[in-house]
């Protein structure tokens, strides 16, 4: 297969850049790895600066996706492997049996009928979905899968059975493709850094320690709650709640980096838990707050908020109280005392990692941090360096613009 763009990984970044060469004339391609585009950003509640859901921005993106004829989009489908070979790179793909094809209508008969439960991955494993499961209320493409890890195979299926629509197939076999393309934009994105490595928070050993990401998906109305935000212990409305802001970051023993979102991140989310309990007592505890630009006066409205309460120290350790509660320890760098504050629930602000740390792309060269360095290859979005979605997109435009320049000098025109 040929194309002129190859744009690798279909979060925003990558939707922005596929659509932008796509509508100037360009056959493009776009290849992701999960059965559904929209990467991160779907799984949040709301997004800064207007704090409107996500479909809301995603929405006008995937229409004009969908109207574009000379766009193919692959889901479910990873980019293992680029070379370069004359002019032209190559992408090895590996496609994973969906399981489910065009003909199914989301009618969810199939569901009623699957007799099999599985970790919702989506949301972190706080609930379960059945082995034939849709990824999200809003997935694009709107089709189930079947997870195979959990599928009890052809002798059970009771799912086709189910299926009035023939849209189940249980014998398909992944398969793996080549694409040669013109250019290639990545944009793998991120994931949340690994919180069990900052042992001292107590994330993974104590249930109500959750992650930044972990409370987009508790606040979301199609999240593990239906949209209460409630202690993973005992279903308990929290009255009280505290923040840990840079947990791992900005720290030689984790990430280096400041990911430019985290602060945002917990002050959007506070604004969740105040418009949900307006009486909870939340504090924050932070090195610096780091509201740039256009954020700044978001932070000044919690500030002025009394029942917030900002402790500026590092967080030292956490521990569980008999009654589920946690301590969280620091000190307070303003007095120069130790404080410590129990409190019903904590989110420990995590920062975004290059997702090439866990699995990179063999031919695609990477910094010290994981992030792409330009090498003949173009990058977008957080595969690129952190920022939020405004960011990430205009770098999607660059990386789109960039592209069409070196598809123009090697004379492909549209
Ligand atoms: C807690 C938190 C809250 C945030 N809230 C906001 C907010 O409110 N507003 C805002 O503007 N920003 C917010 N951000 C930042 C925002 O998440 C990022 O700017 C955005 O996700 C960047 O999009 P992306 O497309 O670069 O990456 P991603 O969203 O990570 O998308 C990358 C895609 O690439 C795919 N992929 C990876 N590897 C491969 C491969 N080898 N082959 C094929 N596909 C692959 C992935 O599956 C994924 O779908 C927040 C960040 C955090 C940590």
């Amino acid at each position: 297969m040929n194309t002129d763009v190859l744009v690798v990984g279909g979060g925003i970044a990558g939707i922005t850049a596929a659509v932008e060469a796509a509508e100037i004339g360009y056959n493009v391609t776009l290849v992701e790895k999960n059965f559904y585009l929209g990467g991160r950003v779907v799984q949040f509640y709301k997004y800064f600066p207007k704090l409107c859901p996500p479909q809301c921005g995603l929405e006008i993106l995937l229409r004009r996706a969908k109207n574009l004829r000379n766009l193919t989009i692959y889901t479910g489908a990873e980019v293992k492997n680029v070379s370069k070979g004359g002019s032209d790179y190559t992408a090895e793909i590996t496609l994973s049996p969906r399981f489910v094809n065009d003909r199914c209508t989301s009618c969810g008969k199939c569901v009623e009928a699957c007799d099999v439960s599985r970790e919702n991955d989506f949301n972190f494993g706080m609930d379960t979905t059945k082995a034939i499961y849709l990824p999200h209320q809003y997935a694009f493409p709107n089709r189930y899968v079947i997870d195979q890890r959990n599928c009890k195979g052809v002798e059970c299926s009771k799912c086709v059975e189910a299926c009035a629509y023939g849209a189940i197939d249980l014998t398909e076999k992944g398969k793996n493709i080549t694409i040669d393309a013109r250019a290639v934009i990545i944009s793998t994105g991120w994931k949340q850094y690994d919180a069990e490595k900052i042992h001292y928070l107590g994330f993974g050993k104590f249930k109500n320690v959750v992650t930044n990401l972990m409370m987009e998906r508790i606040a979301s109305p199609n999240g593990p709650f239906s949209g209460r935000i409630v202690r993973r212990s005992d279903g308990k409305e929290p009255k009280s709640v505290a923040f840990v802001q840079c947990a791992g970051s900005r720290d030689e023993n984790n990430l280096k980096y400041c990911s430019q979102v985290c602060c945002l991140a917990t002050i959007k989310q506070a604004n969740y838990l105040k418009t949900l309990y307006p009486e909870i007592k939340i504090q924050i505890f932070y090195i610096d707050l780091r509201a740039y630009g256009i954020y700044e006066h978001f932070l000044k409205r919690l500030e002025s908020d009394r029942s917030v309460e900002f402790i500026r120290g590092k967080v030292s350790k956490i521990d569980e109280l008999g009654n589920d509660n946690l301590l969280v320890q620091a000190e307070d760098t303003l007095s120069g005392t130790k404080v410590g504050r129990e409190v019903e629930f904590v989110v420990l602000a995590t920062g975004m990692e290059p997702s090439s740390v866990a699995s990179g792309i063999k031919g695609v060269s990477y910094d010290e941090n994981g992030f792409v360095s330009d090498d003949g290859l173009f990058s977008c979005g957080v595969a690129h360096k952190v920022g939020d979605v405004s960011q990430s997109n205009q770098d999607a435009e660059a990386a789109t613009l960039s592209a069409i320049q070196l598809l123009r000098n090697s004379g492909v025109r549209k």
